[in-house]
């Protein structure tokens, strides 16, 4: 894949960026579990916040290709930093997509400078997979809704001042779709952020509980000009999340990869480097033939997202095989660590706790799937 030239420069920074800025410190940033204060403003110098969103309301947006590999190299110094602009990613494409031209105008030119952050509430205690049996509500009372309810697993919560809150606008309506809505919610009275939820990865970055109790936002929160289209939104929403997803796990996947290819060569026994013995030899062949498979598939998926095509198939491929993948690899790369990858003075056993967060993370697996299987029998194959 063939970026042209500005677009293969902004790939190059961000991979100066991560070498010389994210490599030196993310070990000790992830075991303190601190907010990366530092390089989220060095992102947001890069521009990294608005590489979606085109002028006039930003600095212009860069290609679905290219916004795949940025994250894949953020994901190659820490997947936090990854995780930290994918949801807003997908809040600027909502709005960029089926905004109002005020909501396009009040939210994008600040979101993309990064001045203000975006995350999106779709997961609730009662479930994530299931999102039509959502339970939360807004409803329209004279020229505001007033919202209820609760949502869980919020990543960014605390630094985002705007939530794409998917929610139930008609909860009566059937099918039950057909009643969701988005609202733009900003911080207002009645919304609070409950509790910061422990987790095995994904360090340095928030993932909270949010509650609703009577939390008034005015009619012009609704994304667009309609009720009951939150739900296609938001699912031309989750193309974008599950490439970026698809991006990090592959991100993840290269620094397992890497770091155990130079390992194989530092570390020797029986007189030989260990990549001579067949046993990891083989690993290593394995580990360099699925990566460079899984990449292949987010290239040609996120190309296709460009061409403007429906690729829920395509983007749930990816995040499938590329999230597996990362699993695999981060797993080969502590046995090639040998002892080593179990120590948390090396970073193979964080690849190790970040990788499954892409299995389930924008959907699971299994709902990929779903999907997968779906679009296979509607569009009667691959269309090969
Ligand atoms: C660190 C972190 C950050 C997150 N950030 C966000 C965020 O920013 N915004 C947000 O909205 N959400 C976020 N999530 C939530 C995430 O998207 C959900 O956890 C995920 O969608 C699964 O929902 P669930 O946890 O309720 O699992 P469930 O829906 O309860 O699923 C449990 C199991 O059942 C399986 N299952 C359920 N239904 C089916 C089915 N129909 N077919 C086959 N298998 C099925 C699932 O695959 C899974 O194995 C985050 C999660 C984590 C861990």
């Amino acid at each position: 894949m063939v970026l042209a030239a500005e677009e293969e420069a902004i790939v190059r920074t961000v991979r100066e960026f991560v070498d010389k800025q994210v490599k030196p410190v993310v070990r000790e940033l992830e075991h303190a579990n601190t907010y990366p204060e530092d390089l989220i403003e060095t992102m947001k110098e890069i521009g990294i916040f608005g590489l979606s969103i085109p002028e006039p309301y930003g600095f212009g947006a860069v290609s679905m290709p290219c916004y795949v590999q940025v994250a894949e190299e953020l994901a190659r110094g820490w997947m936090s930093l990854a995780g930290a602009m994918g949801g807003h990613t997908v809040v600027s494409k909502l709005i960029l997509l089926f905004g109002t031209e005020d909501q396009k105008q009040t939210y994008l030119p600040r979101m993309a400078t990064g001045e203000l952050r975006a995350t999106m509430a779709l997961t609730e205690p009662g479930g994530g997979s299931d999102l039509q049996a959502m339970r939360t509500v807004a409803r329209r009372d004279g020229d505001d809704y007033v919202i209820d309810g609760a949502k869980t697993w919020i990543s960014n919560a605390r630094r985002s001042d705007l939530v794409a809150l998917l929610c139930k606008t008609d909860p009566d309506a059937t099918p039950a779709h057909t009643g969701v809505s988005i609202l733009l919610v900003e911080k207002v009275p009645g919304f609070t952020i409950s509790k910061d939820l422990p987790k095995l990865g994904y360090k340095g970055v928030e993932a909270c509980e949010l509650n609703f109790a009577g939390a008034r936002v005015p009619a012009g929160a609704l994304l667009g000009a309609d009720e009951g289209k939150g739900f296609a939104q938001m699912m031309k929403g989750l193309e974008v999340g599950r490439l970026q997803v698809a991006a990090r796990a592959t991100g993840v996947a290269r620094a397992a990869f890497e770091d155990a290819l130079r390992y194989a060569q530092d570390r020797e026994s029986f007189g030989k480097q260990i990549w001579e013995h067949q046993a990891v030899g083989n690993m290593l062949a394995d580990m360099g033939t699925k990566l460079a498979a899984a990449r292949a598939l987010l290239l040609s998926a996120a190309e296709k997202f460009d061409s403007g095509e429906r690729v829920d198939m395509e983007a749930g491929m990816a995040k499938l095989f590329c999230s597996e993948t990362a699993m695999q690899i981060a797993l080969d790369a502590v046995r090639v660590h040998g002892g080593y990858g179990y120590s948390t003075e090396y970073d193979v056993e964080r690849y190790f706790r970040d990788a499954p967060l892409m299995i389930v993370g924008e959907g699971t697996n299994e709902i990929q799937k779903g999907v997968i299987a779906k679009q296979l029998v509607k569009r009667g194959g691959l269309g090969i």
